[in-house]
């Protein structure tokens, strides 16, 4: 079959990987940069503030890793994650950073069988001549499907460090080593506002400083905001079929990294 995704984050790549194994002929459009992004690249079986296992997150994690793989052994690091609790600190073993823009790369690569259009898609009509559909629209998922979803700000710096991290650390806010030495990001996905709000952005240094005091010596090199798209209730994203022939996978909100492989291999065993 003929098949068109919308959107190149980590779910659009994910499904255009998986419908690849399936023999799809598939063609990806995207017209800008969404979360995946800036997302600061954490992977492990508990994301999200309360830190209780999410659901599936063996089967999540699982799946992940196998396209982390097929991106690229350079794409991630699997030192684990140290989490930093209630003045403890704990080491999560399974934990993954994903350099989230190499990753991206390497998955594009990776899917190189596919056609990729640098374009915004306005409507439905424009892709008629397909046989199926599949919008992976992250943020503007809403502008296709009235679905209970609801958007927070996602805020990161990217900041020059004295000592080169090779572990991400996560409390409130977290600190991911990129692939550049000397390189890391800070952020938080808490801030439950509309619109990105620097000041806050800005503060999130003091914020990690509580845990990892070396912050306080960061250099502020950029500021990048991104917005994440959730379920307005749970966590578990959305797959739904609107229409004969269109289906949207969206909702992922702070958990895009675990759960992307993991829909999209279901997504294409639907189609
Ligand atoms: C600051 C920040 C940090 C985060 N950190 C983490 C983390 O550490 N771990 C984790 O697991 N998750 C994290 N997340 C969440 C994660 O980034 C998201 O869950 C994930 O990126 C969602 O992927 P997606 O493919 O659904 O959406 P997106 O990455 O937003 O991709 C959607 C794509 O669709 C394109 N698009 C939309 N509409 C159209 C259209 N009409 N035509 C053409 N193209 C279109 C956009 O340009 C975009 O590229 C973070 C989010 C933010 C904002």
């Amino acid at each position: 079959m003929n098949i068109a995704i919308v959107g190149a984050g980590y779910v659009g790549l994910a499904a255009a990987w998986h419908l690849l194994q399936k023999n799809h002929d598939v063609t990806v459009f995207d017209g800008g940069l969404g979360a995946s992004h800036v997302s600061t690249g954490l992977l492990h079986p508990a994301p999200g503030r309360k830190a209780i296992p999410t659901w599936n997150w063996q089967e999540g994690m699982e799946s992940a890793t196998e396209l982390l793989e097929i991106a690229g052994s350079d794409t991630f690091l699997r030192n684990g994650i140290l989490r930093f609790i209630e003045g403890e600190e704990r080491l999560i073993p399974e934990g993954i950073t994903v350099f989230s823009k190499k990753y991206l790369a390497g998955l594009k690569k990776a899917c190189s069988k596919a056609t990729f259009i640098q374009k915004w898609v306005h409507s439905l009509e424009e892709l008629a001549t397909f046989d199926r559909i599949v919008l992976t629209t992250g943020a503007e998922s809403l502008a296709w499907a009235n679905l209970p979803l609801k958007k927070t700000i996602g805020q990161c710096l990217i900041c020059r460090c004295n000592e080169p991290l090779t572990v991400s650390l996560l409390g409130q806010g977290h600190i991911t080593p990129t692939e550049e030495p000397g390189i890391c990001l800070v952020g938080s996905t808490y801030e439950h506002t509309e619109k990105p709000d620097p000041q806050k952005a800005l503060a999130l240094i003091d914020q990690v400083a509580k845990f990892y005091p070396p912050a306080k010596e960061f250099k502020i090199l950029d500021v990048l905001t991104g917005v994440r798209i959730s379920p307005k209730v749970g966590y578990k994203p959305i797959l739904q079929k609107i229409g004969s022939k269109t289906w949207v996978l969206t909702g992922f909100g702070s958990r895009g990294l675990i759960y992307h492989s993991l829909f999209a291999k279901l997504l294409a065993s639907d189609i």
